[in-house]
């Protein structure tokens, strides 16, 4: 089998989970298209952008193999795909993991016993053997209005706490020293569920998201928390970041900071006041690292607006910042609201507010140097004269900051 994997870590997580499935079903990884009998193609649908290079890696594989399965979150808009490969042999949406076997066996029957290739109970990875992504929960409740999200990866369903934590502790068995809680509103875990009680370990739990990171910091190996929302609820896991085990970081995409903007745009927690928030965080935990991300040119975005963006920044302070400028998705409501920020305004305002975030991190970081951080290794490279480099990444670096440099 041939795998292009696309898109954020949660479709990286839905990949692994393929990947597992079809190696435990007997079929082998091709390193490449000639070699492969079939090719799946995870796709990403998120923006315009990722629509394109997921339309492009389908018609890469079929002009290299010719027998294509599609899969993943443009998978949620078949006809968008048929339209322009018609030959792909099968269409399937996201965490349609069934599915895609199914048309895996009919376009290429399972091979040989499965007991041959047996998996490791971790299952198969794509990511490095010393950290891994830690899908929590599918799908989303929100209606933020430039996101097809909900529409391609359906409502919130959270993985019972205790199966998360097999899934953990399995990993941790496996070396794994980094866990990456992902979902795409990682605060809002167990509230389809209504907080259901678990056990695990002896332990008294209820499914919701400060409980899952009190069992996971138990584990005692990193725990980095993503796509948290600045509810009131919130407040509580920074206590949890005293003891070894949930990192002293936050992956909030704040996306704006001005109220209207924030208001259009639909968000969650859009009515919280983020920066005393930030500012008590910090005031328990100087030593925090704040990740976000942002939208400029969000339709309608006014001048004034966008300048409230970046006194909040000067104030917010954050160490590590991304940055999007609006892209209209099909089906996104936000295309309707408002008049389209013109391209020449989106690039103008992108580049002031890259210059402030980037001058802003700059300073942060120089604060780190001379200071002695415990850290993870990534990769030991050669260095100069023969020498070898040990690069690593400490409690404030995610591996996708260190790769994308924000
Ligand atoms: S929280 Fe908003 S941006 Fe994130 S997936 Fe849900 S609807 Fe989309």
């Amino acid at each position: 089998m041939g795998f292009v994997s696309l898109g954020c870590p949660k479709a990286l997580v839905d990949s692994e989970r393929l990947i597992t499935q079809l190696r435990s079903r007997g079929y082998q990884i091709a390193p490449g298209y000639e070699s492969a009998d079939l090719v799946i193609v995870n796709t990403c649908g998120f923006i315009d952008a990722a629509i394109d290079e997921s339309l492009q890696a389908i018609g890469e594989a079929l002009q290299h193999n010719g027998r294509v399965l599609v899969t993943g979150c443009l998978g949620a808009q078949p006809q968008r795909i048929l339209e322009r490969h018609p030959k792909v042999l099968g269409v399937t949406g996201p965490h349609a993991y069934e599915r895609v076997l199914e048309a895996v066996n009919e376009h290429l029957p399972r091979p040989h016993d499965p007991f041959l290739d047996l998996v490791p109970p971790q299952g198969i990875r794509l990511t490095p053997k010393h950290y891994a992504y830690l899908k929590i929960a599918e799908g989303c409740n929100n209606r933020c209005s430039f996101c097809i999200i909900p529409s391609l990866r359906g409502r919130l369903a959270s993985r019972p706490l205790e199966e998360v934590m097999r899934e953990a502790e399995a990993l941790v068995h496996a070396g794994v020293r980094e866990l990456l809680v992902i979902s795409q509103d990682t605060s809002a875990y167990g509230s389809d569920l209504r907080y259901p009680a678990a056990r695990w370990r002896d332990q008294s739990y209820q499914t919701r998201f400060i409980d899952l990171a009190r069992a996971l910091g138990s584990l005692k190996v990193w725990t980095r928390l993503h796509y948290v929302y600045p509810y009131p609820h919130v407040d509580a896991v920074i206590e949890l970041m005293e003891e070894r085990g949930v990192l002293p970081y936050l992956d909030i995409p704040f996306q704006h900071a001005s109220a209207s903007v924030l208001k259009r745009m639909r968000r969650p927690a859009h009515a919280e006041n983020t920066l005393r928030r930030i500012q008590s965080w910090r005031a328990q935990r100087p030593d925090l690292t704040l990740r976000s991300s942002f939208i400029v040119g969000f339709p309608g975005e006014t001048e004034a607006e966008f300048e409230e963006l970046l006194e909040w920044l000067g104030e917010a302070q954050l160490d590590r910042v991304g940055c999007f400028k609006y892209s209209p998705v099909e089906g996104a409501a936000a295309n309707e609201m408002a008049a389209p920020v013109p391209e020449e305004i989106t690039e103008d305002r992108y580049r002031r507010f890259m210059e402030k975030a980037g001058a802003i991190s700059a300073e942060r970081l120089s604060r780190r140097v001379g200071q002695r951080c415990e850290v993870l290794i990534d990769t030991i490279e050669s260095g100069v004269a023969n020498s070898r480099v040990a690069i690593g990444r400490t409690m404030g670096d995610a591996p996708e900051d260190r790769k994308s440099g924000v």
